[in-house]
């Protein structure tokens, strides 16, 4: 999969060259593609970024240069991605769904967002992560990606996949690692008895006993 990312903040991005995205651009499963949109500014000054007409608090992003930046990586298969507060909630199904395309282009807002005309002009998806507003709309791309990855085959193991929370509309059951005691407090017996079945069994209980207190409208249907 090939990712272009466009921001007027390229520096921000160092988080998708760690760890497992990391490995997964180096076996090539993805292209990440960090594209600076001052660079498409046609102002003298490469300004990105004025008044809104009509007065109100804050800076929006021009249309210009972010137009031009997108005709720079486009392609026929491109879906355009920008993350808005106003747009579909990221759901496991959402990225699922993203993680199957060949091409993604990710725009991202900052200030008080963009010109409406970035949206009408290049029809993108918009994709909020929650019911917050942050400064930019570069973590919520970084999150989107990091989202979406974890789903394209070979970036992760298939059973992390299958177990985690929400893949069941369950959350997960706590894990434990080595040391088998630490500060008094123990590992749960039948985690290192050595019997799958009544290891199953407990994660499965916990899952549900977790899932039942935190998040009880994940399994409102059952
Ligand atoms: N004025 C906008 C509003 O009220 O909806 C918020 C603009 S926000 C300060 C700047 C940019 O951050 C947005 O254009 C968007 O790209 C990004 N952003 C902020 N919160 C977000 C969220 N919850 N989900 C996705 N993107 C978000």
């Amino acid at each position: 999969m090939i990712i272009d990312i466009l921001t007027l903040f390229p520096e921000s991005f160092s988080y998708l060259g760690e760890s497992i995205l990391k490995r997964a651009q180096e076996s090539g499963i993805i292209k990440i593609n960090i594209i600076d949109i001052r660079q498409f500014s046609s102002d003298k000054h490469k300004k990105c970024d004025d008044y809104p007409f009509g007065g109100g608090a804050g800076m929006l992003m021009t249309v210009q240069p972010i137009y031009d930046a997108v005709q720079s990586v486009l392609s026929e298969r491109a879906k355009i991605i920008f993350a808005s507060p106003s747009g579909e909630k990221l759901s496991p199904t959402l990225a699922q769904d993203l993680s199957k395309e060949e091409h993604l282009i990710f725009i991202c807002g900052h200030y008080e967002g963009v010109d409406q005309r970035v949206i009408d002009l290049l029809k993108p998806k918009e994709i909020s992560i929650g019911d917050y507003v942050l400064t930019g709309g570069e973590l919520p791309t970084m999150v989107i990606i990091d989202c979406l990855s974890r789903f394209i085959d070979g970036v992760i193991s298939r059973d992390s996949l299958n177990e985690e929370s929400f893949s069941s509309n369950n959350l997960e059951y706590p894990q434990y690692t080595r040391p088998q005691v630490f500060m008094g407090l123990q590992v749960p017996e039948v985690l290192v008895s050595g019997n799958h079945q009544e290891v199953e069994k407990w994660r499965r209980e916990k899952s549900r006993q977790i899932t039942n207190e935190r998040r009880p409208d994940l399994n409102k249907e059952e």
